[in-house]
């Protein structure tokens, strides 16, 4: 069927582009940024390339998150004027863990048009490749970095019943998995979703301890989504925290038994990796 497609004045379109490979562009994303008056962009070379791959010229704004502020407002006052402009990130579908979302909030509250032009997105791919319920799942995106808010962040997701999208960066992914395995329990099943629609695109399906066990001697490589099942447990009052591990391994030596086997029963009692446990006494006793 034929679509009619026309760019109109005074509208922002949201232009999903690819996340890996170049053929996830669509027929309707490519025809926007052919016809808009500009394009916004997250990172400018990264769209140029994408860009000169389709043999698109056209004028190009940055628009990142140090710049968000000034340059959304003059994004708006052009769309204002008449003109019609593309926000493009660097990957996938802008406003998603990214900045988009401010310039969508800034056109509403100055009734400007917005479109979205649908396409690859990291957390929808995860989620439907990782073998763990669908029907209703939570978007987390990055959890906080460090401190209290990552642990709040942690003990609140580690009720939660529905299935858990969460981005993380290759550097951070072993702390990360360690973190949650504390709060979730090494039982949790997790897809850890690799370098999706890339060359070497892999998803592994398995549970927290054994993708801990899996990563312990290697650095992960390219770009992850984790997706977690939600629990089952019944609420429980208790979080799980460093000190009632070592309260725990305390009461199993004081019970009579050797500071090994205190480190491998409780990592047993909890669903965590025995090296994370035997880690933490260590730590505790120097
Ligand atoms: N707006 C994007 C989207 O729609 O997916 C997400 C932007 S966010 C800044 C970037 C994060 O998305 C990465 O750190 C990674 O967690 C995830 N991601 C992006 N591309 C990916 C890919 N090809 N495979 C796996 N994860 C990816």
């Amino acid at each position: 069927m034929e679509e009619k497609n026309f760019v109109s004045g005074s509208t922002l379109y949201l232009v999903a582009t690819p996340i890996g490979n170049m053929y996830d562009i669509s027929l309707r994303a490519m025809d926007v940024l052919r016809k808009v008056d500009f394009i916004a962009a997250e990172d400018t070379r990264v769209t140029m390339k994408l860009l000169q791959r389709l043999e698109i010229k056209k004028e190009l704004v940055s628009y990142y998150e140090h710049n968000k502020k000034e340059r959304g407002i003059e994004i708006v006052n052009r769309l204002m004027n008449g003109e019609s402009c593309a926000l493009v990130t660097d990957a996938g579908t802008p406003a998603i863990s990214d900045p988009g979302e401010d310039l969508v909030v800034l056109c509403s509250e100055n009734n400007v048009n917005v479109v979205g032009i649908p396409g690859p997105c990291a957390a929808v791919n995860a989620l439907t490749l990782s073998a763990l319920p669908t029907g209703k799942f939570v978007f987390e995106g990055f959890l906080p970095v460090k401190g209290k808010e990552r642990r709040e962040r942690l003990e609140f997701l580690s009720k939660e019943e529905r299935t858990m999208i969460l981005y993380e960066a290759p550097h951070k992914l072993n702390a990360t998995l360690l973190d949650i395995c504390k709060h979730f329990g090494g039982d949790r099943r997790i897809a850890l979703c690799r370098e999706l629609t890339k060359l070497n695109e892999e998803v592994i399906r398995t549970t927290l301890s054994e993708a801990i066990a899996f990563y312990s001697d290697k650095q992960p490589k390219g770009e992850f989504v984790m997706i977690i099942e939600g629990t089952s447990e019944q609420p429980n009052d208790e979080p799980m925290t460093d000190d009632i591990i070592l309260k725990k391994i305390d009461e199993y030596i004081s019970d009579g038994r050797s500071s090994s086997d205190a480190v491998k029963t409780v990592s047993k009692d909890f669903g965590l990796p025995k090296n994370t446990v035997y880690s933490l006494y260590l730590s505790s006793k120097e």
